[in-house]
């Protein structure tokens, strides 16, 4: 049956975070917003808005009111991070918005940029990589159907997250 993307698509945050961790895809999705306190959000708002020069006509285009492109060009898409200790999920958030584009009928090349690292990664949409985004809207709709958070899970980077206070303070001791 052919994959309904109406019925799926989601905000491209959400989606990054579906890579990042569950939980934190719920609690954002359910209204706990705790980013703007979050320092490593600031750090990557400044990283856009500064370290990078952008084009005028190229800024941050917002599509749908879903999906945030930092910089789009003619033949290409780029997203600005500060580093890329959260590659995967980075990489996955720029194929969902080459997805989406393709969807509306935009086609386009991605590409990613570390500032801190000065660091480039082309990116190519396939189509095992369109299977893949599928899969994950399907789990996007799972997950945010729950009705209670999914567990803490223990990951590397718990620490740094804003969700960490309400992870460890409020629900483990
Ligand atoms: S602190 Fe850890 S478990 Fe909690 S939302 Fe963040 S990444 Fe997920």
């Amino acid at each position: 049956m052919e994959f309904n993307f109406e019925e799926f698509k989601v905000q491209g945050t959400k989606f990054n975070y579906y890579y990042i961790c569950k939980r934190k895809l719920w609690l954002f999705s359910n209204g706990i917003a705790m980013e703007e306190a979050n320092d490593r959000v600031q750090q990557g708002k400044i990283t856009h808005e500064h370290s990078y020069k952008i084009k005028e006509g190229n800024k941050e285009k917002l599509i749908d009111g879903l999906i945030k492109i930092d910089i789009l060009e003619k033949e290409n898409i780029r997203e600005v991070k500060l580093t890329s200790k959260m590659q995967e999920s980075d990489r996955m958030q720029l194929l969902y918005y080459l997805y989406y584009l393709k969807q509306i009928g935009i086609i386009r090349r991605g590409t990613l940029n570390y500032v801190k690292e000065k660091k480039v990664e082309q990116v190519i949409l396939t189509k095992e990589d369109e299977n893949k985004i599928e899969k994950a809207l399907e789990g996007i709709k799972k997950t945010l159907a729950l009705a209670r958070p999914p567990k803490v899970e223990k990951l590397p980077y718990c620490k740094k997250c804003a969700y960490y206070e309400y992870c460890y303070i409020k629900e483990v001791q």
